[in-house]
């Protein structure tokens, strides 16, 4: 039976919630629309750059990490936060158009974009509730989202130690950790998710056809994407991360 024939069902027959002790509310209502999960419109995003634009309560927690990290004299710069559809339909679409002129198949551009780029739709960025970080900018680095410079003697060594002890406990969750044997997208160690919100956001975006999205929002290559392309997709891109985020 499908959610809303459910709850239409449930409404009819006059079926209090008192009865249906196995189902909390929000298993019986979708708390979140269609664009908000797909980066198309929300509400709730607050803000005006594209370092500064989160989810409201992502953001508030997420300040409030940033002074914490402050009082031990670590600063947490934000480099890429909300994310619309449109914004990560260009970064797509311009990296395919890149690969494939260079000699790529489709399909290898794709497989080649989607080791560190999401398909438009299914960016986590798209929610509000993720950050990409690092510490003290400007940065003299010119591509400074590499792990290299979260490990070692790198420059956001120290940011990483202190969200290694700190995040967690403030809401804030590594995404692609760096579990070897962990699919999908490659380690990011500046990927941070605020859980409390991003939990059920995934909830509810695994309740989506994706195909249908692809098909729908006419994705450069999109006619790529076979059944089974995009069954690989669901399961290691947008479901093989950190567990405790599932
Ligand atoms: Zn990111």
């Amino acid at each position: 039976m499908k959610r809303n024939t459910f709850i239409k069902t449930v409404a009819l027959t006059g079926i209090g919630l008192g009865v249906l002790p196995n189902l909390s509310f929000s298993m019986l209502q979708n708390k979140f629309t269609l664009p908000q999960l797909i980066g198309k419109g929300n509400p709730d995003i607050v803000g005006n750059t594209y370092t500064s634009k989160m989810h409201k309560e992502a953001k508030k927690e997420f300040l409030k990490m940033q002074m914490e990290a402050r009082k031990d004299g670590i600063e947490i710069d934000v480099i890429s936060a909300y994310r619309s559809f449109n914004r990560q339909k260009q970064i797509f679409e311009k990296k395919y158009k890149k690969y494939t002129s260079q000699g790529l198949t489709p399909l290898d551009a794709i497989y080649k974009i989607i080791e560190y780029s999401t398909i438009p739709g299914t960016s986590r960025h798209h929610w509000g509730t993720d950050i990409d970080i690092v510490s003290l900018l400007p940065s003299p680095l010119e591509n400074p989202l590499q792990a290299k410079h979260f490990h070692g003697n790198g420059k956001f060594c120290k940011l990483k130690e202190w969200m290694d002890a700190n995040s967690e406990k403030l809401g804030f969750y590594l995404v692609y950790t760096d579990n070897p044997k962990r699919k999908g997208f490659k380690y990011e160690p500046w990927h941070y998710s605020y859980a409390p919100v991003s939990i059920p956001m995934l909830q509810e975006y695994k309740q989506l056809d994706l195909k249908e999205i692809f098909t729908k929002e006419k994705v450069l290559g999109s006619e790529f994407f076979t059944e089974n392309f995009i069954e690989q997709y669901r399961n290691e891109n947008i479901l093989d991360i950190n567990p405790k985020l599932l």
